[in-house]
């Protein structure tokens, strides 16, 4: 379990904070909308109304001993800023910023902070990626390349043999998980016959899972 602290609870803030509580996290939120932070309060593990442009309401939550500290603020890029800049000066270790405008990143990339974060942008990278591969569920890019991807089976393969869809990238995918209802199977051998609404887990270059997802859709 980490600890996070998000400053800002608008959509993306409170999305964000929601989501890391999900997932078994701790999350510290601020605002300075009383209204935000009573709504989210039963919600997340603390809830705080304060102003972060205001160097000694920051320093007063002791978030130097968070993992994260993710800015939030959308609109008031000024504010976003100078909260940043307290965060840097009171040494806050790893800082992940919501940037508006090319101006804000420039500034940012000069503060030196960890993640500069384009939701709108890479939110619609994401959209289209998933919109060219529809069959493709969810997916994650692990680097060089490779990626981990969730694929729901075809109908029409019910009851043919994995091994003999996999046949043609031997060895470049690996299948991780096989999923079939709430069973959940590690490694399927490959002569497991398919059937209709399962769903694999893979993991391969993306050439090569560019050209399985449409045969297993
Ligand atoms: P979104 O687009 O994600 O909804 P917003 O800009 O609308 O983002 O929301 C940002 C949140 O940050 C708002 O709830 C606002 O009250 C909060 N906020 C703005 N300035 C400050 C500040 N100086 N201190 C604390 N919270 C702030």
């Amino acid at each position: 379990m980490a600890q996070f602290a998000v400053i800002g609870l608008g959509r993306f803030g409170a999305a964000a904070s929601l989501e890391l509580m999900k997932l078994g996290h701790s999350v510290l939120a601020v605002d300075t909308s009383g209204k935000l932070v009573d709504k989210y309060a039963d919600h997340l593990t603390r809830a705080v109304i304060a102003d972060v442009t205001d160097r000694a309401a920051l320093e007063e939550l002791g978030l130097d001993n968070y993992d994260v500290v993710l800015v939030a603020i959308g609109e008031d890029v000024q504010a976003s800023l100078v909260c940043t800049v307290h965060l840097k000066s009171l040494g806050i270790k790893t800082i992940w910023v919501k940037a508006s405008s090319h101006a804000q990143h420039l500034i940012l990339s000069k503060l030196g902070v960890d993640r500069i974060i384009h939701p709108e942008e890479e939110m619609g990278i994401r959209v289209a990626q998933v919109l060219s591969y529809p069959m493709v569920n969810d997916y994650i890019s692990i680097g060089n390349g490779e990626f981990v991807v969730e694929i729901d089976v075809s109908e029409k393969l019910d009851g043919v043999a994995l091994d003999s869809v996999l046949k043609e990238v031997d060895g470049a995918i690996h299948v991780l998980v096989l999923k079939r209802k709430t069973e959940v199977t590690p490694h399927p051998p490959r002569d497991t016959a398919l059937q209709a609404n399962d769903v694999l887990v893979l993991l391969g270059q993306l050439s090569a899972l560019k050209n399985i997802a449409p045969k297993l859709a």
